[in-house]
């Protein structure tokens, strides 16, 4: 269902006194919020049961920002989808570019990773983005659209409901550079197009922008049409500016 979503992922990020310090901040200024945005807190799994204890009977979410590909089994270090639903979590992150780039996630390894997550019950948070090199040879919808492809190869229509789209140009992730709205709303526009290409929802979903959103640019981008809300690194972990990205939808 097409709804509007602030994702924080604190990334390898936090510790518990961050923990304690932001989220109840983040819980009391959400549940203020009138008609506010689905809040969904990322951080490490290990934080996660602290997270998820301070967010007893709230409306906020939380979630982990990777899962293994497969069910079970020795595969030392690494956390399964289902375990992930038996912690609480609603939403899982995959197919980050930091994921592709440092750890050789390739679409193949992405889809695999989105059908555990479906079959656990889960909400899989799907990212897409070109690199520079490809924005500037002209080939960022063509990336994009690969990702899109590779990554929902096997969701039916009906599984759609489960998946939503986090286009993050790697570009922007962390350069304090981001795309402006109207690039950002072009991409957002081609990834509908080819969800419905795919057979998909495309118009259902939600698709979120991420790439350095800050307090400052948060509305302009939230504002246009076909962006659902973000997908928030930095800024997440600060809770001034994560609340003010939040209240910006
Ligand atoms: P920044 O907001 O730090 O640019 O990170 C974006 C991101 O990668 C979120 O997943």
């Amino acid at each position: 269902m097409r709804r509007q979503i602030v994702a924080a992922n604190w990334k390898m990020n936090g510790s518990s006194e961050l923990v304690q310090q932001l989220v109840p901040a983040v819980r009391e200024a959400v549940s203020a919020l009138d008609n506010g945005p689905q809040v969904v807190i990322m951080p490490p799994s290990l934080y996660l049961g602290e997270v998820k204890a301070q967010l007893a009977d709230s409306s906020i979410s939380i979630g982990v920002q990777n899962v293994a590909q497969w069910q079970s089994g020795a595969y030392t270090g690494e956390i399964a989808a289902a375990m992930a639903a038996d912690a609480g979590c609603q939403y899982v992150l995959v197919g980050h570019s930091e994921r592709r780039e440092l750890f050789g996630e390739t679409d193949e390894v992405v889809a695999a990773k989105v059908s555990r997550i479906l079959a656990s019950g889960l909400q899989a948070m799907v990212c897409v983005g070109e690199t520079l090199e490809e924005r500037d040879s002209g080939d960022a919808e063509a990336v994009v659209c690969r990702q899109l492809e590779g990554a929902l190869a096997g969701v039916s229509a009906d599984e759609a409901v489960n998946i939503v789209i986090a286009y993050e140009p790697v570009w922007a992730i962390g350069t304090g550079k981001t795309a402006t709205a109207e690039d950002a709303q072009a991409m957002h526009q081609a990834i509908r197009d080819k969800l419905v290409g795919l057979g998909l929802p495309g118009n259902a979903m939600s698709v979120l922008y991420g790439g350095s959103v800050k307090p400052d640019n948060a509305a302009a981008l939230f504002m246009k049409p076909d962006i659902d809300g973000g997908l928030i690194g930095g800024a997440s972990l600060k809770a001034e500016d994560f609340i003010a990205i939040c209240q910006a939808v």
